[in-house]
């Protein structure tokens, strides 16, 4: 049986070409932090997490901490007991979901490099063309009118827009939206957690005329109770983002029916492990799922897009963060086009890596031998 040799970690500081403003916070740029597990046959598996202050609760310098920490516990260890090592990190210090997920991913590809499979057939699916969502931030409705229309123009079949400054404000943007693309193509709201009860449920009654698919996380992360709520008097679906990150999280909003659909994020879900378990169980209730992100490259991206053609489930892609970035740290994976269409490779496991330019300019640190 092989043994890990070496880890790798890697602190990925991506600036975005544009801000991106959500109702929680604008951002600049993204810290990802990518590890590379190297083993004794030779073989390299890459993840990816992406900390969050805001939703994981973690700082790129804490997460790469972390990772150091972590690394001690694989050195020597066979990699292909996954569901071992990944109870061993959690079991050793809780939370920290976005570098779990680095490791998580890291483990996966690298057992399905030595199975010699990509992925999506190392965990049972089926190769398909994804079509992403092109999302939209914060913005005036008079300019998001227009870069709708410019995501539209380029084939963009799903709008994800970020919504959550006010009543007024919100629905001037949707309706400007839907007036500059027409019909036709479904938009996903995402309030990240904005609104109060009240307010929801007026906002969402107003906008039951401009073919919204989904409203996600209208509510504070806290309150499962009030999305229940909420998804009561809404015409609207409803669907949780912060409010679940493992399949505790799903098991609870499942079972007071708080939601129609969960927000898969594998820095949350520490995982494909872990998300695996959150689509169980939405399958299991009658939860469908989407596959969302917070800042990842293509690695991260990869790695979720192969997770999707295994779980039939998981409905709706929110994938298109790598368009943030003012240039791509990343090679191989799935190719990704502006007009949301994501295509996945046959290479062993997600196939995608970090180039070496970047590998060579960023934070770097390797624990372990050769
Ligand atoms: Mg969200």
């Amino acid at each position: 049986m092989p043994t890990i040799t070496q880890i790798e970690i890697i602190d990925l500081n991506l600036p975005f070409s544009h801000p991106f403003k959500i109702a929680l916070a604008v951002m600049d740029s993204a810290h990802n932090i990518v590890i590379r597990i190297h083993d004794s046959d030779g073989l390299v598996g890459v993840g990816e997490g992406v900390p969050s202050r805001f939703v994981t609760g973690e700082a790129p310098e804490t997460a790469f901490e972390a990772a150091k920490l972590y690394a001690n516990f694989l050195i020597g260890k066979n990699p292909l007991e996954i569901d071992s090592h990944l109870a061993t990190l959690e079991r050793y210090m809780l939370k920290n979901p976005a570098i779990r997920c680095a490791y998580d991913l890291a483990l996966y590809d690298l057992l399905a490099r030595h199975a010699g499979l990509p992925l999506y057939a190392l965990l049972g699916g089926t190769k398909q063309v994804l079509h992403s969502n092109r999302t939209l931030g914060i913005d005036s409705p008079a300019a998001m009118a227009q870069t709708a229309k410019a995501f539209v123009a380029e084939g963009a079949k799903y709008l994800k827009v970020k919504v959550g400054t006010g009543r007024a404000e919100d629905i001037a943007r949707i309706r400007a939206i839907r007036e500059s693309v027409g019909g036709g193509i479904p938009m996903r709201l995402d309030a990240n957690q904005a609104w109060d009860e009240i307010t929801a449920i007026k906002i969402l009654n107003d906008l039951a005329e401009y073919e919204i698919e989904v409203c996600e996380q209208p509510l504070p992360y806290w309150n499962a109770e009030g999305l229940r709520r909420v998804r009561e008097r809404s015409p609207i679906a409803i669907m949780a983002d912060e409010s679940i990150f493992d399949a505790h999280d799903a098991f609870r909003l499942a079972s007071i029916g708080a939601v129609d659909y969960f927000n898969i994020k594998l820095a949350k879900s520490a995982g494909i492990h872990g998300a695996l378990k959150i689509n169980a169980i939405g399958e299991a209730a009658g939860v469908k799922c989407m596959l969302g992100g917070m800042s990842e490259s293509l690695i991260g991206v990869s790695a979720g897009a192969h997770l999707i053609c295994a779980c039939p489930n998981i409905a709706l892609h929110d994938l298109d963060s790598p368009f943030h970035f003012a240039e791509d740290p990343t090679f191989g994976g799935v190719d990704f086009q502006p007009n949301g269409m994501v295509t996945l490779s046959d290479a062993p496991g997600h196939g995608a890596d970090v180039k070496p330019e970047w590998v060579e300019k960023s934070r770097r640190v390797v624990i372990g031998g050769s």
